[in-house]
C-alpha cells in the first residue's frame, strides 16, 4: 500500500481535483451566445473532470429554485439553462410521484 502524498494529506474536499483548477476561470462563464468556443472548452474540460458529479450536485443544491436566468456559468458540464431544465423535470418528477 502506498502512502498518501502531500497533496492527498493536504485534500479539504472534492474541489481540490477540479479540472478547472488549471484554466482560466472566465472560460466557465461564457455562453453559447456570448463566447461560443470558450463555452464548448469549458463543456469538454467539465466533461472529463473527476469531480463532475459533486460538483452538479452542488451547483443545484446552492441554486436550489433560482430562476432559469439565474444560473450562472458552466458547472458539470452543464450552462445555467440547462441545470434549470434538470432541476425543473426532478421538480415535476417529484409532483408527479406526490400526485
Ligand atoms: S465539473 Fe467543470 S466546473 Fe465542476 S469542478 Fe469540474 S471542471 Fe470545474
Amino acid at each position: 500500500m502506498r502512502s498518501p502524498t502531500p497533496k492527498q494529506i493536504q485534500r479539504k474536499d472534492w474541489r481540490d481535483d477540479a479540472a478547472c483548477l488549471d484554466h482560466p476561470p472566465e472560460l466557465w462563464f461564457a455562453t453559447r451566445t456570448n463566447g461560443h468556443r470558450d463555452y464548448a472548452w469549458a463543456v469538454r474540460i467539465c466533461r472529463h473532470c473527476p469531480v463532475r458529479q459533486p460538483c452538479l450536485e452542488d451547483a443545484l443544491r446552492l441554486e436550489a429554485s433560482a430562476s432559469r436566468n439565474n444560473r450562472f456559468g458552466t458547472r458539470g458540464a452543464l450552462s445555467g439553462g440547462a441545470r434549470w431544465v434538470l432541476y425543473d423535470a426532478a421538480r415535476r418528477a417529484s409532483l408527479d410521484i406526490a400526485a
